[in-house]
C-alpha cells in the first residue's frame, strides 16, 4: 500500500529509511508530507469538534435561563 521512497524529490539524494527530511536539501519526504496533511485533518477536526461542543453548551445555558 504505502511504497517506500528511497530518493528525494527535490536533489535525488538517496534517503534514509524511515527519514522525515532529506539530508543533503531539506526538502520533507512524502511520508512526512502525508503525516502533515494527516495532522492538520486532525486539529481541523478537533476544532470543529470544539465549535460544536461550544455552541452546544451555549445553547443549553440559552434553554435554561
Ligand atoms: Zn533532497
Amino acid at each position: 500500500m504505502a511504497q517506500v521512497q528511497v530518493a528525494c524529490d527535490k536533489c535525488g539524494a538517496e534517503l534514509v529509511s524511515d527519514a522525515a527530511y532529506c539530508e543533503r536539501c531539506g526538502e520533507r519526504t512524502r511520508r512526512a508530507r502525508r503525516m502533515v496533511r494527516l495532522a492538520i485533518r486532525v486539529e481541523i477536526l478537533f476544532f470543529i469538534l470544539v465549535v460544536i461542543l461550544v455552541i452546544g453548551f451555549t445553547w443549553i445555558y440559552a434553554a435554561q435561563h
